[in-house]
């Protein structure tokens, strides 16, 4: 619909998972909803994030199988890596899911118009998708949900060839025969795992003492352990200083702690150099150029401060998603969009709950965690008990030929037995922090979990014996 006024009950700028995802409940609950977005629906998630990298994963996965084929009894000719092919079916994987999504808002009758949204007034947004192509949406609410973008340093020259964020990595069709990734959180570590598979000569660069230094610290340092065996440089308390481009890069980094990072080093400085460097250091929130510099609106640290139903402190202006602040996930933009939603349509609305958000590191073993580390429950006062299950003692795992060094690890309130936090390392232990996020919401025990019956032999029997583990014992150890 070029140029042009509208009217509607909602208008909702940015239609990443979090947008997408409140346009379309909006519209089942009866909201006239218009959906607003510059480039792709569908957003970071489905074009440069979750989907793409974890189908470039997934193969790394099957690749490392076919690799143990003949212990599995399988017997394969030869095996190899096509980067081309990998490619492609990752585009075929976004392109279908693209398909879905615009078939989904077209089915829910939700308006999309294509542009650049910028608020004009707590209650219209003017969009522009060229000079002579713009239109005014008058609404009674707006939603906020233009998502993040790459962090790069104003000292570090971004050269796509060389010096690589995670969108361009996406489109580079080369495997490099050495990578430096600055920053060792879930994207790093996600790329390094599959660079590393893939065959390049990676090196992580930390800052904080451990990679991802969010999760508990046990797990990280076992995965550490891991990565270095798999011939993974990692060199934690370091900081990304300078960077030159010679066909290809040579990066200055230097230790926290001043302690020599190696023989050849001066001082505690140091220059390395690889064929390419993957920026992987966070990103910024997506809130310039949209007109919210009139707008009274309050922020914690760069992102945007809302209510536990979304709202901003402008009414009728919800801002969800990325926007709002860490973990900047695409689960947690789900939900605050329909949290958003149902709160503008009247509804009973839980607020948002940010202790069951469970996160997840797509690398093999994976990293998959909810709640409280055990640093973070200890450092908050709390007593507790901590009940712990090795995947070597799971049937399902053994059975898979997945159980080195991984674990399930409960961490429980001593007093009132609530469980504080669940953190995982093993194949696809992702797949089951729902069932911990229920138990998070229910406010669940540990003892409650062992009045659980799991199916044998899976590998959630391990959460059961962790439960075990944290009243007395578990059984098959
Ligand atoms: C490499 C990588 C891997 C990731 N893997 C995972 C994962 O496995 N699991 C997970 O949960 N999360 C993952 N994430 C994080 C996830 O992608 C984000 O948390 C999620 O996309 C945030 O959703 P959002 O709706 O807030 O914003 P976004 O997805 O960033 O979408 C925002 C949308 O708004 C549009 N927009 C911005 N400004 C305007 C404007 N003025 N007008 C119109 N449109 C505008 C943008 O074009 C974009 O489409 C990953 C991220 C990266 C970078």
């Amino acid at each position: 619909m070029p140029g042009g006024n509208s009217t509607f009950d909602l208008v909702i700028i940015g239609g990443g998972p979090g947008g997408y995802t409140a346009a379309i409940r909006a519209a089942h609950l009866g909201i006239k909803t218009a959906l607003v977005e510059k480039d792709k629906v569908g957003g970071t998630c489905l074009h440069w994030g979750c989907i793409p990298t974890k189908v470039l994963l997934h193969s790394a996965d099957l690749y490392t199988r076919f690799l143990r084929a003949k212990e599995f009894g399988i017997i394969v000719d030869k095996v190899e890596i096509s980067y081309t092919q990998l490619h492609r079916r990752k585009e075929d994987v976004v392109n279908r899911l693209f398909h879905g999504v615009q078939f989904l808002l077209k089915k829910n009758r939700v308006e999309v118009f294509q542009g650049e949204g910028h608020i004009l007034s707590p209650n219209s947004v003017l969009v522009k998708k060229d000079e002579t192509d713009v239109h005014r949406i008058t609404a009674k609410n707006i939603i906020l949900a233009t998502g993040s973008v790459p962090s790069i340093p104003s000292n570090i020259p971004h050269e796509s060839n060389y010096v690589l964020t995670s969108n361009d990595i996406l489109l580079s069709k080369e495997i490099p025969k050495s990578i430096i990734i600055a920053g060792g959180g879930a994207v790093g570590i996600e790329f390094a795992y599959l660079f590393n598979i893939l065959g390049s000569r990676v090196t992580i660069l930390e800052l904080f003492d451990e990679i991802l230094p969010a999760e508990d610290k046990e797990i990280s340092s076992t995965l550490r352990k891991i990565f270095h065996k798999r011939g993974i440089e990692i060199r934690t308390n370091t900081s990304l200083e300078k960077v030159t481009i010679d066909n290809g890069v040579v990066v200055e980094i230097k230790r926290k702690d001043g302690i020599l990072p190696s023989p050849t080093a001066t001082g505690n400085q140091e220059f390395i150099k690889a064929d390419q460097l993957l920026l992987a250091l966070g990103r910024n929130p997506a809130l310039t150029n949209i007109g919210i510099e009139k707008l009274p609106l309050t922020y914690q640290g760069k992102y945007l401060q809302t209510s536990e139903v979304m709202e901003t402190s402008q009414s009728g202006i919800f801002a969800i998603g990325d926007i709002t602040g860490p973990p900047l996930l695409a689960h947690k933009a789900f939900h605050q969009g329909t949290r958003a939603v149902s709160y503008l349509a009247g509804k009973e609305t839980t607020p948002m709950n940010y202790q069951s958000i469970p996160a997840v590191t797509y690398c093999s073993p994976q990293v998959a965690s909810i709640g409280l580390t055990q640093e973070e429950a200890e450092k908050r006062g709390h007593k507790i008990r901590i009940g712990k299950f090795p995947l070597l003692a799971n049937s399902k795992a053994i059975i898979d030929g997945e159980f080195e060094d991984g674990f399930f690890k409960i961490i429980s309130d001593d007093k009132y037995g609530e469980i504080l936090g669940v953190h995982a390392l093993g194949h696809n232990v992702g797949e089951l922090m729902w069932g911990m996020s229920l138990a998070s919401i229910l406010e669940g025990t540990a003892s409650e979990l062992t009045d659980v019956i799991f199916p044998h032999p899976t590998l959630s029997e391990a959460i059961l014996e962790a439960a075990h583990a944290v009243i007395d014992k578990p059984i098959h150890v």
